[in-house]
């Protein structure tokens, strides 16, 4: 309940950073790190080069490469309580290919991320509320690749089939609808994993190289929930966001050509589109340009008003990265 009222007091707009760790190729190749932790306590992080720094930053909570899953759930748990109190919620992992956005959302078997906990957190607070709510949970699983909808829980997922094409449609003032999109109920944490699992799976199908398609589509879960209160019979309905988006690394127009070409231009395309829509809404702009992409047309319901928004910026310490690693905090300092 305090989180929440701190959530309110300082807006609707959360931006967290995380570091990786080195892994073992840069170990053994002797890499340098660049990022400075110092101030991680006050959510400030330093970027240094040639040991001297050269410029810090400043963020609502910053997660060094020590950082471990549960405790950066931690400050992640209270939009669960946002979302069965009728909040819509964003949560996006952005950052360059290989600095753990997949990691932080979808996270491992052993060590799970965002999505998990978050579905954890969500249906242990409907269990304590049960005398005073009754709640309804379904999850769709979609992916946004090329400009393109595709439905990762739908038929035609299966090897060798494409998946079927979705679109958004407009149903009433504010409300925005992927007609055709699978909804799968979910009523227990075993539910959860199997529709996270499914969607997963569904993935990869279809594309030569799974971790190079995955780095350039947006992979997007949506939490639906229903809810009564028992008491009064009021009514909310709300929407959880969780989307680990594509690498945000610029890749020079001269290196690629062709279907590569235009993957890179939508990318590009869809993540200057999010920054733009953010920092619209930051600035009260009278004019926000969700229509500008596929992914900001879909979250269009769940971006400003009263909803709320967490950003994950995620980097790499490696000094051969700091240019990405700029690249990725400048973008997360524009749309705070
Ligand atoms: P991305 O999705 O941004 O391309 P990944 O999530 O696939 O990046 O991460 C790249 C590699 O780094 C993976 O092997 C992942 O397990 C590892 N990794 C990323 N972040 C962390 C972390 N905080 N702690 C430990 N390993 C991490
Ligand atoms: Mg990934």
């Amino acid at each position: 309940e305090l989180y929440n009222k701190v959530l309110e007091l300082k807006g609707n707009m959360r931006v967290f950073c995380r570091c990786r760790p080195l892994n073992t190729e840069e170990i053994a190749a002797g890499a340098s790190v660049v990022v400075d932790f110092e101030s991680a306590n006050d959510g400030e992080l330093s970027v240094k080069s040639n040991g001297v720094v050269k410029k810090t930053f400043k963020y609502d909570a910053v997660f060094c490469p020590q950082t471990n899953q549960a405790d950066v759930f931690k400050d992640t748990a209270p939009f669960a309580t946002s979302v069965l109190d009728g909040y819509n919620v964003c949560i996006f992992a952005y950052g360059q290919t290989g600095t753990g956005k997949t990691f932080t959302m979808e996270g491992t078997t052993e060590d799970r991320g965002v999505n998990f906990r978050i579905l954890e957190e969500l249906f242990h607070i409907v269990r304590e509320r049960q005398k005073l709510y009754r709640y309804c949970v379904s999850v769709s699983v979609l992916e946004v690749y090329n400009e393109q909808i595709r439905d990762l829980l739908g038929s035609g997922t299966q090897a060798g089939v494409a998946a079927k094409r979705l679109e958004i449609r407009q149903v009433g003032e504010g409300i925005h609808h992927v007609p055709g999109l699978v909804e799968a109920h979910v009523s227990n944490m075993n539910e959860v994993w199997e529709v996270l699992q499914t969607g997963s799976n569904a993935r990869a199908v279809g594309s030569t190289n799974a971790n190079e398609h995955s780095s350039r589509s947006h992979c997007i879960h949506c939490v639906m929930v229903k809810g009564e209160n028992l008491l009064n019979g009021e009514c909310i309905r709300s929407k959880l966001w969780l989307v680990d988006l594509a690498g945000s690394e610029r890749v020079a127009k001269t290196e690629v050509q062709g279907e590569r070409l235009k993957e890179t231009q939508n990318i590009n395309r869809s993540l200057s589109a999010l920054g733009d829509v953010i920092s619209a809404l930051a600035t009260k702009s009278p004019h926000i340009p969700f229509r500008n992409s596929k992914l900001t047309h879909l979250l269009q319901d769940s971006l400003g008003g009263d909803s709320k928004t967490l950003m994950f910026v995620q980097i790499s310490p490696n000094e051969s990265d700091l240019g990405e690693t700029l690249c990725s905090l400048n973008f997360a300092s524009r749309v705070r």
